[in-house]
């Protein structure tokens, strides 16, 4: 049943079941560790669908039965070759793309053959085949954390939680990605999504260079909505034109590398162990909110992956 997991899937059921094995880095990474100077070239990228420029909703654009899925998944595709292009301008020669999106965004044949696929990946999933052989990590069509106002199609993980926290600072997807980087010591430097994505990661990892392809006009943070009127919320935006879209990620992709090669300061997430997160979810149907724990001494890879149990929230 646990196979295969998308990012997505993981974070609706994975969570709440878990796994209960944390591996050792070094037993993650295997032998992939690279020079320094290879690892300067080596590039990762997280991707998404709904922090894309004309993806317009959840249900037309990023499921298997919408619409406009493939179309969709194009203009993410898109995209993610527009930050490889950047990215190579500015000296980096291997890519690895990490499809993340719960039904999958990528459309392979359309992808820069100079990237590698990544996609379905074995219990326990974090951090996504992301290790210490790169030197940098970034996302492309990346949306904001639940809650966040003006923030297009936003969720963290599945519009089922309303927050997440890791000692106490909420947390979106970005960010649980980030603290996977952090501890293998990989810079993430770029991100691309929706603008309150972006004002999200600069406030997480300031420094960090963004690309906001369009923007949400959803005032408030829905905090009354139960799981479906929140997957309803937040579909007002404006986009750029998906060309438009392409060139501000490859210009900022580049600039991102440009920069991180002279200034070692920005790309690597402040939180420091120990690690607790707590995670709410929101109500839905019969079932009120609930909320549930994990822990971890010192890894924050294995505190993603840890099994976490819900319990009622009292209101
Ligand atoms: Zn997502």
């Amino acid at each position: 049943m646990f196979q295969q997991l998308s990012r997505r899937k993981f974070l609706k059921t994975g969570a709440a079941i878990g796994w209960g094995i944390a591996f050792s880095s070094a037993a993650r990474a295997g032998d992939a560790k690279a020079a320094p100077s290879k690892r300067g070239k080596r590039v990762y990228i997280m991707t998404d669908m709904e922090g894309v420029a004309g993806i317009l909703d959840s249900e037309n654009w990023c499921k298997p039965e919408g619409r406009y899925y493939d179309l969709g998944k194009e203009l993410l595709t898109a995209e993610v070759n527009a930050a490889i292009a950047g990215f190579a301008r500015a000296g980096a020669t291997e890519f690895l793309v990490a499809d993340g999106h719960g039904h999958g965004g990528i459309n392979p044949k359309l992808l820069d053959p100079r990237a590698e696929l990544a996609r379905n990946w074995s219990p326990p999933p974090y951090p996504f085949s992301l290790d210490e052989s790169f030197g940098y990590a970034a996302c492309v069509g990346q949306h904001a954390m639940s809650r966040t106002e003006n923030a297009h199609l936003a969720h963290t993980g599945s519009f089922g939680v309303f927050e997440t926290t890791i000692n106490g600072t909420p947390v979106g997807e970005f960010g649980e990605m980030a603290l996977c980087a952090a501890q293998l010591g990989v810079r993430y430097i770029f991100g691309a999504g929706d603008l309150a994505f972006t004002k999200e990661a600069r406030a997480l990892l300031p420094g960090i260079e963004t690309a906001a392809v369009k923007h949400g006009t959803t005032s408030g943070r829905g905090d009354e909505c139960d799981r479906d009127a929140y997957a309803k919320r937040n579909l007002a935006a404006i986009h750029s034109h998906p060309q438009r879209a392409r060139a501000m990620i490859a210009a900022a992709a580049e600039r991102a590398l440009r920069r991180a090669k002279t200034d070692a300061s920005f790309g690597i997430l402040a939180l420091k162990p120990p690690f607790e997160r707590v995670t709410i979810l929101r109500r839905q149907g019969k079932q009120p909110k609930q909320i549930g724990r994990s822990s971890h001494p010192s890894d924050g890879i294995a505190l993603m992956n840890a099994p976490m149990k819900h319990e009622a929230v009292k209101e």
